[in-house]
């Protein structure tokens, strides 16, 4: 068998768990995949899809910066991928890119996997970048009640309401979110915060007016001060690192055309994130 390969891009990428649990994913099943990280600085981008596509490689995922500019450079894309306006998954088709995003899978697994019946939930989403925009398209798609987005950014959190056009979805300022609490049963810190120590986008006094059987989920795959303001709070909590597990298992999925080894994936994203000391 030819040795495949299969990469990263993003810029930075060299913090990603990724490698660690897709290689030893692909090595369980012997398959011969390389994982690789390529850094990849906006100006490298369309060079790196040449040479996906000139068959260097066997597909890719895209992290920040580069999944909405993916989506727009791809000669086809699945429907959700279409409705999020970002690819993280990229499969190369002979000389042809298909373009998926496995971020809104790998969302919803850890919830199902909970028990949580999300046609019933009423969630608010904090935060309107991208991974906010998979959640949000996940959620409505499990048949929520009842989403609603807040940003430090208000217009942001409206574009996005306004672009995704669902009955179900609404845009809030931030100071709204006290009002929101009572009303909520799942909360998602879908910003870039988590990786700061010291901020969590939610104050202590905001959230303790969550009710009790509330759920506080953080799209980082570590230990965030969101969540433990939550913890503090009495809140359930999740962190991002089933949602990192599962997205990368829909991914090898689609590589691969076999069901990833989803428990091995896992430990080993357990054994990768320990590591670090994360
Ligand atoms: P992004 O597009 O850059 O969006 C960043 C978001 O964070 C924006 O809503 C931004 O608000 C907000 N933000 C940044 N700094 C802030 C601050 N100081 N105070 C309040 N809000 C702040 O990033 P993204 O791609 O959506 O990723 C967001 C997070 O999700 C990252 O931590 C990423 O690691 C994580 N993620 C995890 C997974 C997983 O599998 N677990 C998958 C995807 C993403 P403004 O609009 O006001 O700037």
């Amino acid at each position: 068998l030819e040795l495949g390969v299969i990469g990263l891009i993003g810029d930075p990428v060299a913090h990603s768990l990724s490698p660690a649990f897709q290689q030893a994913a692909f090595d369980a099943l012997g398959l011969p995949i390389r994982y690789e990280l390529w850094e990849t600085p906006a100006d490298a981008f369309p060079e790196r899809l040449q040479r996906i596509r000139a068959g260097a490689a066997l597909g890719a995922n895209v992290t920040v910066p580069h999944k909405e500019r993916a989506f727009g450079a791809m000669d086809t894309v699945s429907d959700v991928a279409r409705r999020i306006g970002a690819v993280n998954t990229v499969v190369r088709r002979g000389q042809s890119l298909h373009g998926d995003n496995t971020d809104a899978h790998g969302f919803v697994v850890p919830l199902l996997e909970r028990g949580i019946a999300l046609g019933d939930v009423h969630a608010v989403v904090v935060g309107a970048g991208g991974a906010a925009r998979a959640v949000i398209v996940a959620l409505l798609t499990a048949g929520a009640r009842q989403v609603t987005v807040v940003n430090r950014t208000a217009e942001r959190a409206e574009r996005l309401a306004t672009e995704l056009d669902d009955a179900r979805l609404r845009a809030r300022p931030m100071t709204a979110l006290d009002t929101l609490a009572p009303e909520a049963g799942l909360l998602v810190n879908a910003t870039a915060l988590g990786w700061a120590d010291h901020d969590a986008p939610v104050t202590a006094e905001v959230m303790h007016m969550w009710a009790a059987d509330a759920l506080a989920y953080d799209l980082t795959y570590r230990d965030t001060p969101f969540l433990r303001l939550a913890r503090a709070a009495g809140l359930e909590t999740l962190d991002g690192l089933g949602m990192l597990v599962h997205q990368g298992a829909r991914s090898f999925a689609l590589w691969t055309n076999q069901a990833a080894p989803v428990d091995l994936m896992w430990q080993a994203a357990i054994a990768a994130r320990a590591m670090r000391g994360g």
